[in-house]
């Protein structure tokens, strides 16, 4: 199937340019509108590659947002939410306990230190990409009886500045994944070059797709590959038409960030220029 997404709709635009102008969702008729809106794209994206829009997830990222506003979206649906830091995410956990059904995902870099929270709460990691990071959530896990979703975070941009492994590196890192037993691997993750040159956007995508193409043919028992979590707010579009099962879509629902993204991951900063 994914042979058919390669070279889909290579006009696609990325929208990275127009991150001031997503509207900041107030009430939950906001959220109905904003997520309706992002429903639309994802189910023209996924027409335009021949797949079906119930292959993908679309994971809402409430960073920065609090605890009201994180309520009107739940209440407008929003079942899961991911959060790029944990101690963000606990605080927003505790807060919110009472809303039974809510699930959070973890997207950002995580340090040993903090393994012991995210085995009590969260029901995703996406961002493993080290065997310590492994070893110290399969313990906290089993001490907590506990199990994780988990995607291995990729470099598809070749940026030194950008967390996950090298796409090199992924096949041997998988191999050593099934000695920890609290770990469900579900796939692979990746934050594109940030970029306004939708080619270049496009192939960090195909990157981790041919990648876990690859993979999957010799994952080892018990390790899952089928899922790819890559696609944003300026590109989640063009990651479907790659084959994207899960896009981590922020701004597009909750209104423009004023947080830098470089808080949250090494950026050069600016929007890249044209070539
Ligand atoms: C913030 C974030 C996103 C979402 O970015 P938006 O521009 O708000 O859509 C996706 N993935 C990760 C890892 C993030 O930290």
């Amino acid at each position: 199937m994914s042979e058919s997404h390669a070279g889909a709709a290579p006009g696609t635009p990325t929208r990275h340019d127009q991150h001031d102008r997503w509207p900041r969702a107030e009430t939950v008729e906001d959220f109905r509108r904003n997520l309706a809106a992002v429903d639309a794209r994802i189910a023209a994206a996924c027409e335009r590659a021949g797949r079906d829009p119930a292959e993908v997830r679309l994971l809402p990222i409430s960073k920065t947002v609090d605890e009201a506003r994180i309520r009107l979206a739940h209440a407008a649906g929003c079942g899961w939410l991911g959060e790029n830091k944990v101690q963000e995410a606990q605080r927003k956990w505790e807060a919110m306990a009472d809303l039974t059904d809510l699930r959070w995902s973890i997207v950002g870099h995580l340090q040993t230190n903090k393994a012991k929270a995210v085995a009590r709460f969260a029901a995703e990691f996406q961002a493993l990409d080290s065997l310590r990071v492994a070893e110290a959530l399969d313990r906290r896990l089993q001490a907590e009886g506990r199990a994780l979703d988990v995607f291995v975070q990729v470099n598809t941009s070749g940026e030194a500045s950008k967390y996950g492994l090298a796409p090199e590196a992924v096949a041997a890192f998988v191999q050593a994944l099934p000695a920890y037993a609290a770990l469900r691997v579900r796939g692979l993750m990746t934050l594109a070059v940030f970029s306004a040159e939708a080619a270049r956007v496009r192939a960090c995508f195909v990157r981790l797709r041919t990648l876990r193409d690859r993979l999957r043919q010799q994952t080892p028992a018990g390790i899952g590959l089928d899922a790819l979590s890559m696609g944003m707010s300026g590109d989640y579009e063009i990651a479907i038409e790659e084959g994207a099962t899960v896009v981590r879509v922020g701004q597009a629902i909750f209104g423009a960030r004023s947080t830098p993204d470089a808080h949250y991951w090494p950026t050069g900063g600016a929007v890249e220029p044209d070539a």
